[in-house]
């Protein structure tokens, strides 16, 4: 029975090393998505921003060639006042002319507001690009510590499971999907006892049930939570 335990024990240690070891494996590549995934949604804001400002160029250029062009027809119109010979027709072309100048100063106060957007998205883009810069080598970083830690993971993989496969050849093939149902079940397998009680889970062992696990003739499992009992020998 000493034996069995024994084994048991070597397979626990290996086994918990081939768990870890697998974690390990799902979440680093894991973790690398996600600060992938962020650096693109960074990007992408930035990208949105640029569109952003592009359009609002665009606006302010078009506000101010319509300024200069009715500042240019405002010119000409008070040229030809000089030649208009009728009362009415005077009035009517100093009214486009007060009416062209009203409008030129909505557009000046349009183009303010379109520059003071310009200039605001402007700094929040060279802040944002200035923090996507910082973070894209802290990330690129943390990134290469990661794919460093899965290509050691991988290397260590296989000594573990050759380890595990030579271990098992060792163990009673009765006893095996016992202690592989409570690994899987609790974590663990096996759990040691230590005055009269299950240290894994603090629960008393009735002392009929202690002795036999002293005398080794048989496996013993605690009865709260099931582990394999084993004792120091
Ligand atoms: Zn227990």
């Amino acid at each position: 029975m000493q034996q069995h335990i024994e084994s048991l024990q070597k397979l626990q240690t290996v086994d918990l090393r081939i768990r870890e070891l697998t974690e390990g494996l799902e979440r680093y590549p894991n973790e690398i998505d996600d600060l992938k995934k962020d650096l693109l949604e960074k990007e992408e804001s930035i990208n949105l921003k640029e569109t952003t400002l592009s359009e609002l160029r665009t606006q302010r250029d078009g506000l101010e060639s319509s300024l200069s062009s009715n500042q240019e027809s405002i010119k000409k119109s008070e040229e030809r006042l000089f030649a208009i010979k009728t009362h009415k027709e005077y009035e009517a072309l100093q009214k486009e002319i007060t009416d062209t100048r009203k409008e030129n100063l909505e557009i000046e106060d349009r183009t303010i507001s379109v520059m003071a957007e310009i200039e605001e998205t402007e700094a929040a883009l060279s802040e944002e690009k200035e923090n996507y810069a910082t973070l894209k080598n802290q990330y690129a970083e943390q990134i290469a510590e990661k794919e460093k830690k899965i290509e050691e993971l991988e290397i260590s993989r296989k000594p573990a499971e050759k380890e595990k496969s030579e271990i098992l050849s060792t163990i009673d093939p009765k006893i095996l999907p016992l202690y592989e149902r409570i690994f899987k079940r609790n974590g663990r397998a096996l759990a040691l006892a230590e005055n009269e009680k299950c240290t894994s889970c603090n629960m008393n062992i009735p002392p009929q049930l202690y002795n036999e696990i002293l005398k080794q003739t048989k496996l013993v499992q605690c009865p709260s939570c099931k582990k394999i009992l084993y004792t120091k020998s």
